[in-house]
């Protein structure tokens, strides 16, 4: 089994939720008392945020490569980004990096794909829904994806960071989420997906009218395949 690198802390909340399916996915494919080869690096998340905020993306995007750097002279043989968001610094991040990256928007675009659907709603951050370098992944892989109105989309965006960021989690918020969900299907959503990887704390297959695609479990599976090629 290959190690994978997990670039995660943003936040902790979701690393956490990375570390416990892949563990029980190696055990669950492997049985026994097998569990991940996993190296994580787990960044201060108030750092990265306020760098967000300001627009900073430059200095996020070198603080993220120094970081990835350590996991591949850690001696991790696959990096993944446990956040979608940060997917914005890809390019940056990767520089210098030689080791195999599983880019989370391409994971879940080729689950979409496989199960024959095509115009996913997409919740997520407001970064990650309104500006392009997500969206325009998904396109380029054939989707077509419908991201929520203003005021869904600023609802989103506060409920990840003032609650699921910090394990914050509320019977309100998921009522919140579960009418976002069901208002991108009437709009014609034949999937959902949970472009952030906190959003699985409040949203399943059990409280959305339309199939969920959860990007944490499907980056945890993907990368786990890889692992075990
Ligand atoms: N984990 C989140 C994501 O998947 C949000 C936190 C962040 O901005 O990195 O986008």
């Amino acid at each position: 089994m290959k190690t994978i690198g997990i670039l995660g802390g943003m936040s902790a909340a979701s690393t956490a939720l990375y570390y416990d399916r892949l563990n029980t996915q190696a055990r669950a494919r492997l049985g026994g008392l097998h569990s991940a080869d996993l190296l994580i690096r787990s960044v201060d998340f108030a750092e990265i945020e306020a760098m967000q905020a300001s627009g900073d993306w430059d200095d996020a995007g070198r603080a993220l490569n120094a970081a990835a750097l350590g996991l591949q002279a850690g001696g991790a043989e696959i990096l993944i980004l446990a956040t979608n968001t940060m997917h914005k610094v890809a390019d940056a991040m990767l520089d210098g990096i030689t080791i195999p990256f599983l880019h989370i928007a391409g994971a879940t675009a080729a689950e979409i794909t496989e199960a024959g659907l095509k115009r996913p709603g997409l919740m997520a951050t407001a970064y990650t829904m309104e500006q392009s370098f997500y969206t325009d992944g998904l396109r380029a892989a054939g989707l077509d994806p419908l991201i929520p109105g203003p005021e869904d989309r600023a609802e989103t965006h506060r409920i990840i960071y003032d609650e699921l960021c910090k394990d914050i989690l509320r019977k309100d918020s998921r009522a919140a989420y579960e009418g976002i969900a069901r208002r991108l299907a009437e709009a014609g959503a034949d999937c959902l997906i949970l472009g952030c990887t906190e959003v699985g704390l409040l949203l399943n297959d059990g409280n959305v009218p339309v199939p969920v695609f959860d990007t944490t479990r499907i980056h945890c599976d993907r990368a786990l395949d890889m692992a075990l090629a």
